[in-house]
């Protein structure tokens, strides 16, 4: 029964389309998870906001593109905020549309962290499955997340275990990880290349305490991702006399990664509970060393003195001691961290057990009709 080929419907972020880079590590996250099922065979319908697209194709892979407005995302709101859902919200089309085809499906794999997602669990006659993408930012997602494990507790999964520990759950977490495809990482030797920062520019990613190792060491930080808050990026630049930032945008995979890869140490400063951390991975994938505070998935995908080091959250020194010490991390470690850990098909397959077990568990609570 567990090798039966599944028929799954993937329900992407609607934060942005797919390659918009405002979906986050998400975004990755999909298009890898998706390339990793087809190869296990499994059949794929993929329902995302228009103008998303994949970087392949397969007669496995069906993809429905669904028109409307983004959904504000929970990171940049007030704890005590209530659910928002604009007006034309591509979000509850996205589900109008899984409502429509769920018949034809085994289950949905759901990954907006979103309530109403979470909500319809409790509706539908199909599972739905939520991989968490993020740590509990927002007081009314706690509640739903924790009310959806007492109900359906083997319909969760979490990337990592510190991210889980946000929740109140009913069983221990699943903890699923996340996945890469292989082939799109080089492998860089080179040891001397200059000082990286990669995400999301917004005040939950750090940026600033990145710079001020740039700065205090006398050197430049090439810096990728998509600056989402223009007054955050502005005000970290214009606090230093001199260029410390070397900008280098929101790139496409095949680029970002050349890039990252010449690096000799990707330094990684989150402020908040952070659910993963793909561009520690990706760092990693190109034998780039990382140097991450320990809070949130860092503290679980660095092994200390092995493939980076973990510093004290907001331990400005402390990075600087270990950005000195980075050429004692072998590079070779840190591809072999990745290849082992989080290749699209270790990820697909942690994903496929999940589902599998959670398809044959009763649900503590069953779909009624009236
Ligand atoms: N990224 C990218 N191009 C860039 C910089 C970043 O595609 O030039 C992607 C990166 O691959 C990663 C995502 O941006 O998947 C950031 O994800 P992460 O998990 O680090 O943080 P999040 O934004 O989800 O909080």
């Amino acid at each position: 029964m567990l090798n039966k080929k599944l028929k799954l419907i993937l329900v992407s972020t609607p934060i942005g389309h797919l390659g918009s880079g405002k979906g986050g590590g998400v975004e990755l996250t999909i298009v890898s998870l998706i390339k990793g099922l087809i190869l296990l065979g499994h059949k794929i319908i993929l329902i995302a906001p228009k103008g998303s697209k994949l970087p392949f194709e397969s007669e496995l892979l069906e993809i429905r593109l669904i028109d409307g407005v983004d959904q504000p995302s929970w990171q940049h709101q007030k704890k005590t905020d209530p659910v928002l859902i604009p007006s034309n919200s591509v979000l509850p089309k996205l589900w109008e549309d899984v409502i429509d085809i769920e018949n034809e499906s085994d289950a949905v794999i759901n990954f907006a962290y979103d309530w109403l997602p979470l909500w319809l669990t409790k509706t539908q006659p199909k599972k739905i499955f939520h991989l968490i993408s993020m740590g509990a930012e927002s007081l009314i997602m706690k509640e739903i997340i924790s009310e959806i494990s007492q109900l359906y507790p083997f319909q969760l999964a979490f990337h990592t275990k510190k991210q889980s520990n946000d929740y109140t759950l009913k069983t221990d977490p699943i903890v699923v990880g996340n996945g890469f495809d292989m082939e799109n990482y080089l492998f860089n030797e080179n040891k001397n290349g200059p000082l990286g920062w990669a995400g999301r520019i917004a005040p939950e990613k750090g940026l600033e305490d990145a710079v001020k190792v740039a700065n205090d060491l006398g050197e430049k930080l090439l810096v990728w991702g998509l600056i989402e808050d223009k007054e955050y990026a502005s005000k970290i630049e214009n606090s230093y006399t001199k260029e410390i930032i070397e900008w280098r945008g929101f790139l496409p995979t095949n680029k970002f990664q050349e890039q990252l890869g010449r690096c000799r140490a990707l330094i990684n400063t989150p402020k908040w509970n952070e659910a993963y951390g793909n561009v520690i991975v990706e760092a990693m994938a190109c034998g780039v060393p990382v140097i991450a505070y320990d809070i949130g998935g860092p503290g679980e995908l660095i092994e200390d003195g092995f493939n980076g080091f973990l510093v004290k959250p907001n331990d400005i020194e402390g990075l600087i001691k270990a950005t000195k010490l980075i050429s004692k991390i072998k590079r070779k470690n840190c591809r072999d961290w990745f290849e082992k850990n989080a290749s699209h098909k270790v990820f697909a397959e942690r994903v496929e057990n999940w589902v599998n077990k959670g398809l044959y568990k009763k649900s503590l609570r069953t779909f009624k009709l009236n």
